[in-house]
C-alpha cells in the first residue's frame, strides 16, 4: 500500500505538522490542527511533500 507524506502548516496558529495518507488526492480533506484545534484543507497548506516519516 502506498503512503504519501506531507508537511502543513496551519492557516490559524502557524505550527507545521506532519500528515500522511494513502491516497495522493487531496482535494476536499481536511485536518484538525493538533496545537489549537481549527480545521483547515489539506489540500491548501500543504508546505512540501515528504519522502517518509
Ligand atoms: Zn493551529
Amino acid at each position: 500500500m502506498n503512503k504519501f507524506y506531507f508537511l502543513l502548516m496551519c492557516p490559524n496558529c502557524g505550527n507545521k505538522m506532519k500528515y500522511h495518507t494513502t491516497t495522493i488526492i487531496l482535494s476536499g480533506k481536511n485536518k484538525r490542527c493538533v496545537y489549537c484545534g481549527k480545521s483547515f484543507s489539506i489540500k491548501d497548506r500543504v508546505v512540501k511533500q515528504l519522502l517518509g516519516p
